[in-house]
């Protein structure tokens, strides 16, 4: 018998409430349960405390009937202490779950999501152990399927009964969906592999999706374990939601949870819309290098990770940039896309990453440590002072794998480094688990894989791009390696733009500005995110003629009125006609 289980109940869709009940059957006489404060791989506390609007303990009997009620005290935001007896006590809670993200629980009449980190209380002093978990059909649903990667113990049909995990570690890797589904299934290498959708607007092109899928699934796991394409889980799942607007993935030992848009997918009949079908292969395929890259190969800070507060490492550039790097190489390995396809999206990396200044002042090393309360905590000021461990990591991973290309005239690459990590941090085994990569750790795996001769370019590479905040020099590595990185000069209006140095949204009828750019001359003009920009030259400036406006003014200064605050200013933007370009790579 396991020493601790739950049942997860989706007792109220309309009011958007689970009930979750933990059994501990042999409590500690003050016996704490916590909620985790953030949920791996989406490095920002939430406290998902937040979301349980009632908490009680009971004593129970060996039938799992309520006995009598125990006295449970709050020691802080996400820790509760029951009295007990040393009987078997059951915590019930009932959870509020109503956000659409990968990160958290969702319930209506249509479907249900969630993360068991978002429901499930953790046993202090327990959370080693074996867990069962019983999750109930309620008469509602009774046209549900559920899909989990948890290991099955005793199921109906459609998917709902008992689940065992390991520990709550494992537990909490294993998101659920709730719903009806359109899937598709298909192997890689033996391996069982199944795609679930939830809110397409029409029939799945299942043909095209397996095929793209297969080719991309079987590339990673040839990369990895190119004599064995063994991977790192028995099977794989892709929990798919389709909304209006959304994007977005969550990485987990042996499924992922993705959030995409409609025009995303491709359907049967339908014409398809192929740069965003791109964009999706692409996160199909980033999700999927990280069941080996910070799933399995992990930071040492990360084990175990620190549930209860900010669990900071330094590395976010090696397991997000890098893990950015290759999901497009990907693609362009498995034919998914043609070499035109990646040229653009690495172009487009590459400008993103020059477009900010914030790349001069803050490091990778440095954004991947304070990623808790700068890159996931973004403001105004973000573009100004916080580089993306995200697209500046895949650029360090391109430069370094242009370099040791180079260093080893193309014999060796970052594929070498990459399997080398895999060798020594990762593990076929979830069970067992490699040791992790220490804060400093990478430095050997590089120069194990490269040879020693490598590392004054590696320790120059590390201190001037890795610590330090120059850019890379990417122009000259890839005309050493037969592609040019050229300049294109920008439009007229596009360019206008670039010197002002803002960016806008639309609010209610006005332009509003949302950011405002270091360098830029609506800097120097003083205005601020927030404005609302009323008039150019006198005329009226709506979200529709911003750019036109600014193209007519483009050699002359700008008299510009905002409100701020709702109060009228005026600001005069400098003439400023500087050309700006943007960066595209073209073979030579
Ligand atoms: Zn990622």
């Amino acid at each position: 018998m396991s020493s601790i289980e739950y049942l997860i109940k989706p007792i109220d869709p309309l009011g958007h409430y689970f009930e979750v009940d933990l059994i501990i059957w042999q409590p500690q006489a003050l016996q704490k349960v916590q909620m985790p404060a953030w949920i791996p791989g989406s490095y920002m506390i939430r406290d998902f405390s937040r979301q349980i609007v009632s908490i009680h303990a009971y004593e129970i009997n060996a039938k799992q009937h309520l006995i009598s009620p125990l006295i449970i005290d709050s020691l802080d935001s996400n820790t509760w202490q029951i009295h007990t007896t040393h009987k078997p006590i059951l915590v019930r809670t009932k959870v509020y779950a109503f956000d659409q993200s990968v990160r958290n629980a969702y319930l209506d009449q249509f479907r249900g999501f969630y993360n068991h980190s978002t429901l499930c209380l953790q046993a202090v002093g327990f959370t080693d152990q074996p867990c069962l978990v019983h999750i109930e059909k309620c008469s509602w649903i009774h046209h549900w399927s559920l899909i989990t990667s948890m290991e099955a113990k005793s199921i109906d049909k459609n998917g709902f009964g008992t689940y065992f995990v390991n520990s709550y570690d494992e537990l909490i890797d294993h998101p659920v969906s709730l719903g009806q589904f359109q899937s598709i299934l298909w192997k890689s290498y033996g391996i069982n592999h199944l795609m679930v959708i939830q809110g397409a607007s029409d029939s799945i092109d299942a043909d095209q999706l397996t095929k793209d899928l297969k080719a991309i699934t079987q590339s990673h796991i040839a990369f990895f374990e190119p004599k064995t394409h063994l991977a790192p889980f028995k099977q794989y799942i892709f929990h798919v939601n389709v909304s209006a607007n959304g994007y977005g993935g969550l990485e987990h030992r042996n499924s992922t949870a993705l959030l995409c848009k409609r025009s995303d997918l491709p359907y049967k009949n339908l014409v398809l819309d192929k740069k965003s079908y791109e964009d999706f292969l692409g996160l199909c395929s980033h999700e999927y290098f990280h069941a080996w890259n910070v799933k399995s190969i992990k930071p040492k800070a990360f084990q175990p990770y620190q549930l209860q507060q900010r669990n900071h490492t330094s590395l976010l550039w090696l397991f997000e940039g890098f893990t950015s790097y290759y999901d497009d190489l990907q693609l362009l390995r498995s034919n998914t896309i043609t070499l035109d396809s990646y040229l653009e999206r690495l172009s487009k990396t590459i400008n993103q990453v020059l477009s900010t200044t914030g790349r001069l002042k803050q490091s990778v090393s440095k954004s991947s440590f304070d990623a808790w309360t700068k890159y996931y905590v973004m403001d105004e000021n973000t573009p100004n002072a916080v580089v993306s461990y995200y697209s500046k990591g895949s650029l360090i991973a391109l430069a370094l794998d242009l370099y040791i290309r180079q260093f080893t005239q193309n014999q060796q690459s970052l594929d070498d480094v990459m399997r080398a990590l895999w060798q020594k941090h990762g593990s076929l085994d979830a069970s067992k688990p490699a040791e992790g990569i220490s804060e400093s750790g990478f430095k050997d795996v590089v120069l194990g894989a490269i040879g020693e001769a490598f590392k004054s370019t590696w320790n120059q590479f590390e201190k001037r791009f890795i610590h330090g905040t120059e850019d890379l020099p990417l122009k000259e590595l890839f005309t050493s390696h037969g592609y040019a990185l050229k300049e294109i000069p920008l439009s007229s209006s596009e360019s206008v733009l670039q010197n002002l140095g803002i960016r806008s949204t639309s609010h209610e009828g006005f332009v509003k500005v949302t950011h405002v750019l270091d360098q830029g001359t609506a800097h120097q003009a003083g205005l601020c995110a927030g404005d609302l920009i009323l008039s150019i030259q006198r005329e009226r400036v709506s979200p529709n003629n911003l750019n036109s406006l600014l193209d007519r003014y483009k050699n002359h200064a700008i008299q510009m009125t905002v409100f701020r605050q709702d109060l009228l200013h005026e600001c005069l933007i400098e003439k400023n006609d500087k050309g700006f370009s943007k960066l595209q790579i073209t073979a030579t």
